[in-house]
Formats: C-alpha cells, sequence, structure tokens
C-alpha cells in the first residue's frame, strides 16, 4: 500500500430526518485541529435526500469540502445503501483519515467500511491526536485512544501501515465547530450506482418516542443524582433545581440500576457522554467511569456529604454537606431571584 496516495480529513456528517447530526459538528470541530497538524483539508461527506442546504451548512461550520451523495436509497439510514456509498467515495478519494460518530448509525456503519478497505478501526475513541511514526519520522500517524478494560486504563492505538486511518468517537467528547461568517461553499454533487443489491431492506414505517425531557446530550445545565438521593422519590427536587435553571435531570449508573431514573439518563462510560455549561453532581462519588462522561463540562459543582469523595477533584465547586439540606437551600434562593 503506497501510504503517500492518502490525503485529506473525512467526516462521516451524520444525518436524521435530513438534519445534519450535533456528532457531525463535533467531529468538524476536531477535524480541523488535526488538519492543522497534517497541513491538509477536512472534508464532510454527506449522504441523504434534498440536503443541499444542510450540506452548505457544513461549510459553514469549517468543512473545506463537502462530498453530497442524494440518492432516495440514502434518505433514511440503511446499512447496505450507506455502506455500499461510503466504500465507493472512500475507495475513489483516498483520504488519510475517516471520522465517524460512535452512534448507532456510526457503530453500524464504521466497522463494514473499515472492513471493506481494509484498514483498521478504532471504535469508540475519547481523544484523537496526531504524532510522528516510530520508525519513520516523516510519516504522522493519528493517535486514537479510547477507554480499555472497563476504563481502568486509557489505550492510545495507531494504525501506522494501512490507510485510511478510521476511528468512531464518541458524541460529546470534542467541542462543536461553530457556524461562521464565511459563506464559501464548497459542494461536490458525487454519484453513486446503487446496485440492486443494496435494497433488500425497505423501511415501511417509524414510530418515534416522544421525549418528554430534554435530551441530556443536548441540556446546556444538568442536576445530576447518585445513589446519594436513596430512591426515587427524592428525584423531585433535583427536577425542581433542574427547572430553575433551565436544565434537566441526569444519573449516575448506580442510580439508574437501581431503577430509579431510566437509562437514557445514565452519564458515563456505558452511558451518556455530555457537556454543558453547568453540570451539578448530587450525591455521586465521582468513580472513573462516571467522570468518563462529565468532566469536560465547562463548570462542575459537587455536593456531597464526604469531603474526600472523588468528584471533588474535577468540580469547580465543591460543597461538603447534605444534599437533603444544600439542594432545598439552593431552591429557596433561586426563586428569590
Ligand atoms: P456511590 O459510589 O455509592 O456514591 C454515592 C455518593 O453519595 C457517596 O460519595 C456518598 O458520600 C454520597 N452521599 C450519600 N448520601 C449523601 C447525602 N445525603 N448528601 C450528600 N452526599 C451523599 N457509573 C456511572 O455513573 N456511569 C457509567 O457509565 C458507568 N459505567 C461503568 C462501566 C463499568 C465497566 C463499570 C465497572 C462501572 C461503571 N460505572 C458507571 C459504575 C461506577 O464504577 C460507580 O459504581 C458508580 O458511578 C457509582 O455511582 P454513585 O456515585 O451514584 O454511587
Amino acid at each position: 500500500m503506497n501510504l503517500s496516495e492518502y490525503k485529506g480529513i473525512f467526516v462521516f456528517a451524520e444525518q436524521r430526518d435530513r438534519k445534519v447530526q450535533k456528532v457531525a459538528l463535533e467531529l468538524i470541530g476536531k477535524g480541523k485541529e488535526l488538519a492543522k497538524d497534517l497541513q491538509t483539508t477536512v472534508t464532510a461527506v454527506l449522504l441523504g435526500k434534498d440536503m443541499l442546504d444542510e450540506a452548505k451548512k457544513l461549510n459553514y461550520a469549517g468543512a473545506d469540502k463537502v462530498i453530497y451523495i442524494d440518492d432516495d436509497a440514502l434518505d433514511v439510514y440503511m446499512t447496505e445503501p450507506y455502506v455500499h456509498a461510503l466504500h465507493t467515495v472512500v475507495m475513489d478519494k483516498k483520504p488519510e483519515i475517516v471520522l465517524f460518530g460512535a452512534s448507532a448509525i456510526g457503530r453500524d456503519l464504521a466497522p463494514r467500511v473499515s472492513a471493506r478497505v481494509h484498514t483498521g478501526l478504532t471504535a469508540d475513541c475519547t481523544s484523537l491526536d496526531i504524532a510522528q511514526d516510530d520508525d519513520d519520522k516523516e510519516k504522522l500517524n493519528l493517535m486514537m485512544t479510547r477507554p480499555a478494560f472497563g476504563g481502568n486504563i486509557m489505550a492510545t492505538i495507531a494504525c501506522p501501515n494501512f490507510r485510511p486511518q478510521m476511528a468512531t468517537v464518541r458524541p460529546g467528547v470534542m467541542k462543536e465547530a461553530e457556524y461562521t461568517e464565511n459563506n464559501k461553499v464548497n459542494i461536490e454533487e458525487y454519484k453513486v450506482n446503487m446496485p440492486a443489491g443494496c435494497k433488500n431492506v425497505e423501511i415501511l414505517d417509524t414510530i418515534k418516542i416522544i421525549q418528554e425531557k430534554m435530551n441530556i446530550e443536548d441540556a446546556n445545565v444538568l442536576v445530576s443524582g447518585g445513589r446519594g438521593m436513596r430512591g426515587p422519590e427524592n428525584y423531585p427536587i433535583l427536577e425542581e433545581l433542574a427547572d430553575l435553571l433551565g436544565g434537566t435531570i441526569s444519573a449516575s449508573r448506580a442510580a439508574v440500576d437501581a431503577g430509579w431514573v431510566p437509562k437514557d439518563r445514565q452519564v458515563g462510560q456505558t452511558g451518556k457522554t455530555v457537556r454543558p455549561n453547568l453540570y451539578i453532581a448530587c450525591g455521586i462519588s465521582g468513580a472513573i467511569q462516571h467522570l468518563a462522561g462529565m468532566e469536560e463540562s465547562d463548570y462542575i459543582i459537587a455536593i456531597n456529604k464526604d469531603e474526600y469523595a472523588p468528584i471533588f477533584e474535577v468540580a469547580d465547586v465543591g460543597i461538603v454537606g447534605d444534599i437533603f439540606k444544600v439542594v432545598p437551600a439552593l431552591i429557596e434562593e433561586l426563586k428569590k431571584e
């Protein structure tokens, strides 16, 4: 394999309901950083139907170029047409790096594409960097870091002998690229012939679950409860605090496993990664697997009666005290405002 033929960074721009997902913007943000080190460009690859306006937004978010494939078979995610289309583009354009979100779609798509192009894939990365190759100082490799052995160690993996280097990246870990005033549009409308075998599955109907509460990955403020909450009957005080702050509630795995809070509220290594402006941890000890999902929050307040709880190590403000006294006092103060 001639590695020098492979150039540029590709970001798979995941869409649902013809809307580009937040994770795509996070990958563009990270892709731009990596591109600086590699002195290369970032290309977003968008697969869908009637999505030209969304394609332009990827340019506005900082993608140097957008490859857009418009096809009926790509309107809603289905494994076979997506794998076929992406495999075709990757084989044709030969990118050096391909990034996907570690979402349900990315986890289904990325391993199949990597197998077809005969390269490796590092799944569920939490950090990406560029480093010089140990043997060939001219060569730069992508260093892909992910939790291993139940989150007890972080493994850094490289793919020095194959290209493209491929990774799925946890949603919420990387900082989202912001839309710029620069309205330069650079879109290549790319055609892929879909073989008949791509249409083995047809979606007849989609039933959506209507969420009453805000998705924790989208919330600016999270009030998170752990085992210290003692039971589901005590969560209304966290809901009240979250409502006053314009946020929603989340939880540690201990609270989810106990059945106090639904699984989609779990923060951490086996839950969701969140990056709110404010994260208030109530009765959460701060196990490494929990920290993995929230330590990138902008501002962290921890309330715990144990002054040695590890959560205080990542907190900007730590309150040593009983949640059942501190939280009602906070609510009272906020109500005065
Ligand atoms: P505890 O560790 O029991 O802490 C409760 C805290 O509440 C204590 O610090 C205590 O001092 C405090 N407290 C009690 N009463 C009060 C009170 N009245 N006022 C103030 N403070 C009080 N965990 C996650 O959260 N997310 C994950 O995604 C996750 N994934 C995991 C994956 C693996 C492979 C493994 C092995 C574990 C995982 N865990 C995860 C579990 C993790 O190791 C911890 O067990 C869990 O986070 C503990 O939850 P907790 O902090 O709520 O409970």
